[in-house]
């Protein structure tokens, strides 16, 4: 009986795990290794088979050992408002995620997945009603990037100046489906790849991990250095227990301190305040103020999020002139304060909203079958 193995996927290694992978490879010289790195990252290729420069037999070994997986994409829509929102699937056929590309004037930013699902059940929150079905794999996350800067076309902008390449695709935060630092290995190892200096070279500062409070891994995010944004949602524990309930592992002031001393370790880069707009739940004036008392210490950023509704959920969005007047109060406290525009909601791509529509497809579909 011939037994077939499984091609390894060399996306998501690291430049020194590739080289670790050619030790048995035929004709290997010392910079072959990062050869075929850029290949992979500088020219986004997906076949061995166009890396000319390699000896054949090396092209053939590599072919019938590895593969340059991303994941296909499953469906690519566009909102009215440019928000582009990629389903991506992988191997196992119950892995599917979605990344989500929004343009703006001065950044665009590409929303990566960490997770399929979520484990933390925060009560506000979509992905958390889904229970965790797996971590991604750094090949994973490292792919749903690929597969959006091919969407960009940013490989074959390879003759523009680095701008406008770097345009196409700037900033990167993990703030899709799943806790990015419940799945911390993968996580950094994709951190890692991306910003390898010979390969994407994705600035640390341009890449933001969001967390709902991970404390025993914040120091890592500045020793990592990337940039830090907390889910904080409530301003006392007796509220934030509910919206958030990791907090009852890790409550306010422990996380408090971890974001004083990620400040230190980190030279006062800015860490940026998620707070989810809850109708009469957390937005009174009262709230606005309690958050500037919490924060004015801090280097922070407070980014308002009015609540995404899903069907089934408690929870209504705050009115628009409660979110403004909030907002006001908070930057009239000295902090700076900007509202999240909800943006791509006809192709429900806003925040705790992702996976959810395709479930929600998936359901209608078991439904009409009955
Ligand atoms: N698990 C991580 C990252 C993913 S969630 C975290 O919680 O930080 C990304 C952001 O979307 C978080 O701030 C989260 O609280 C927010 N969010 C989740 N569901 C939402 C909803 N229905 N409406 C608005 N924001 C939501
Ligand atoms: Fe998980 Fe974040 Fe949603 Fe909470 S808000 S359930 S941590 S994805």
């Amino acid at each position: 009986m011939i037994v077939r193995h499984a091609k390894k996927n060399l996306i998501g290694l690291t430049l020194e795990q590739v080289k670790h992978e050619l030790q048995a490879a035929p004709t290997v010289k010392p910079y072959t290794a990062l050869q075929i790195w850029q290949h992979m990252y500088r020219h986004g290729s997906t076949s061995f088979r166009t890396m000319t420069n390699l000896p054949t037999t090396l092209r053939d070994h590599l072919h019938s050992h590895y593969t340059l997986d991303y994941g296909h994409v499953q469906s690519d829509q566009t909102s009215v408002d440019g928000t582009r929102k990629w389903l991506v699937g992988f191997n196992d056929p119950r892995a599917v995620v979605e990344s989500v590309l929004i343009p703006e004037p001065k950044r665009h930013t590409l929303c990566v997945s960490s997770q399929i699902g979520c484990s933390l059940r925060c009560s506000f929150c979509h992905t958390g009603t889904q229970k965790l079905l797996r971590n991604l794999t750094a090949g994973e996350i490292v792919g749903q990037v690929m597969l959006a800067a091919h969407g960009v076309r940013q490989f074959e902008q390879q003759g523009q100046n680095s701008i406008t390449r770097k345009k196409l695709l700037s900033h990167m935060v993990f703030m899709g489906q799943g806790e990015p630092l419940y799945n911390p290995r993968q996580v950094f190892q994709a951190i890692q790849v991306l910003t390898d200096r010979q390969g994407l070279q994705w600035p640390k500062q341009k890449i933001t991990v969001s967390t709902s409070g991970v404390v025993p891994l914040i120091p890592k995010i500045s020793e990592l250095g990337v940039a830090l944004a907390i889910s904080l949602h409530a301003t006392r524990n007796s509220l934030r227990d509910v919206l958030v309930p990791l907090n009852k592992t890790f409550p306010m002031e422990t996380l408090m301190d971890a974001c004083t001393q990620y400040a230190r370790d980190s030279n006062g880069q800015r860490i940026t305040f998620e707070y989810v707009m809850l109708d009469g739940v957390n937005d009174s004036m009262g709230e606005a103020r309690d958050l500037v008392k919490l924060l004015k210490q801090l280097p922070a950023h407070v980014n308002l999020i009015p609540f995404n509704p899903w069907p089934g959920s408690i929870y209504k969005t705050s009115k628009p002139e409660q979110v403004e007047r909030f907002a006001e109060t908070v930057q009239n406290g000295g902090i700076y304060c900007t509202v999240r525009r909800p943006r791509g909601q006809d192709i429900l791509a806003a925040c705790g909203q992702l996976r959810s529509s395709e479930e929600r497809k998936r359901a209608t579909a078991a439904a009409a079958a009955l």
